[in-house]
């Protein structure tokens, strides 16, 4: 029998898109060995939670996670914005993107980051394909016209025909490629928490715009009550760091004033985590033999959820020109196949890196002239349907 040869993929990295790429690789019987510094038991402590968009619902039902997951994620059907600097008379000036205006259902899950790891490595660990070293890095990589030579921080030595950095934003196979990147930082930090609140969320998001970043308050499933949510708070840097400080109850009093009172009696629940808010774009995506992934490719502040969804279309694009290499015989690591994957994504993700620059220097704005504009353009969008919905399908990549 002519029995197939699949080729083998080292991965680099295994946060939620390392987990991701490797699941779509094995599925296509790709031998995977991955490589994660980090004590991966530490993962059920990522507090955070991620607005996925469709197209990333569509690849866990590809992988056959979406099930296990679906019960813990919060369908996202309203997204609601408040310029709480506005002073209307009427109120702050405030608009509802609804998913019927673009015959959706629903914007798509609010999936605990926990969960989905948990989900992906359990799935991983009972494929044949994937191998996996914790508490091992690669040290260095050595491309060649047929192969790639990893060396790991252990002594291993192996090869594969692809090596593909998901290290995250500080990426050494990025630096070890002299990949150089465009970075902006903005003195912001973005702190996450849970709380509880008397109101329900009625399965809307609500962002509230005021000075120094939008405070976001993301609905969590918790049965029928609709009394949980995620709230990401981007700030000014001195700003989250007091209000990371205080004790609960100061901390509460200020939650109160930050949301306005929409969703009632809002309180604390669990830890606060705080991250440097900045923006980073690597100049190509492609080196011999290697690919960037990711936030190794592409950072962006968490507004608007698009950080982790344009991953996933990093990683849909890949399995898609590796499908077809492996259909053709190719070899998935050759420079012509990767040029496709560097051709398909750079244009598009630096839009968006400077898409969410934009959108995050505008919501940090203390300039008056700006505040006023944002506010009247706020007010705009209730009477104009066809630039909701523009915004809509800009906001789902359509
Ligand atoms: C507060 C906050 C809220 C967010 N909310 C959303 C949202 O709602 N929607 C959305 O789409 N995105 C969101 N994002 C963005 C999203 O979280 C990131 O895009 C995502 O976590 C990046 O995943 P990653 O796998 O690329 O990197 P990481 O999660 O950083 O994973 C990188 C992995 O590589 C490992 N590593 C590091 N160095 C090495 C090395 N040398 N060798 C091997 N491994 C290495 C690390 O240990 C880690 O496990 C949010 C981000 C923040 C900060």
């Amino acid at each position: 029998m002519n029995e197939k040869k699949y080729p083998s993929v080292i991965i680099s990295g295994l946060g939620i898109s390392g987990l991701i790429t490797a699941s779509l690789l094995c599925k296509e019987k790709i031998k995977v060995e991955c490589f994660e510094p980090v004590d991966i038991s530490k993962f059920h402590e990522d507090q955070r939670t991620t607005a996925f968009l469709n197209p990333a619902i569509e690849v866990f039902k590809e992988i056959g996670v979406w099930e296990q997951i679906e019960p813990f994620s919060q369908p996202l059907k309203e997204m609601e914005i408040i310029d709480a600097g506005s002073k209307k008379k009427i109120g702050p000036a405030r608009v509802i993107f609804k998913p019927k205006e673009v015959n959706i259902d629903n914007f798509g899950y609010n999936v605990p980051n926990n969960i989905l790891r948990l989900e992906l490595l359990g799935w991983l660990k009972k494929n044949q394909n994937f191998v996996l070293n914790i508490g091992e890095s690669i040290a260095n990589h050595y491309a060649f016209d047929d192969n790639i030579l990893v060396r790991t921080s252990k002594g291993k030595e192996l090869n594969g025909k692809l090596l593909i950095s998901c290290e995250g934003k500080n990426s050494a196979i990025r630096k070890r490629e002299k990949i150089n990147t465009i970075k902006t930082s903005y003195n912001q930090l973005a702190m996450v928490f849970q709380v509880s609140h008397s109101k329900k969320h009625n399965d809307r998001t609500t962002e509230i715009l005021d000075v120094g970043g939008p405070f976001t308050i993301i609905p969590l499933r918790n049965s029928s009550k609709q009394s949980k949510s995620t709230v990401v708070w981007m700030d000014n840097s001195d700003v989250i760091n007091e209000a990371y400080n205080l004790e609960n109850a100061e901390f509460n009093t200020l939650l109160s004033k930050k949301s306005l009172g929409i969703r009632g009696n809002i309180k604390l629940v669990g830890k606060r985590q705080k991250w440097w808010v900045s923006s980073q774009l690597s100049k190509t995506l492609i080196s011999k033999r290697t690919v960037l992934i990711a936030e190794s490719a592409h950072v962006m502040p968490p507004t608007g959820a698009q950080g982790l969804n344009t991953s996933v279309e990093d990683i849909i694009t890949l399995h898609n020109i590796c499908k077809k290499a492996l259909k053709n015989n190719e070899d998935i690591g050759a420079d012509r196949v990767l040029k496709q994957y560097n051709r398909k994504r750079l244009p598009l993700t630096g839009s968006k890196v400077f898409g969410i620059h934009l959108l995050n220097k505008i919501s940090m704005t203390e300039n008056s002239f700006l505040k006023i504009a944002r506010e009247n353009f706020l007010m705009y969008l209730n009477r104009s349907p066809l630039l909701r919905r523009t915004l809509i399908k800009a906001g789902l990549g359509r």
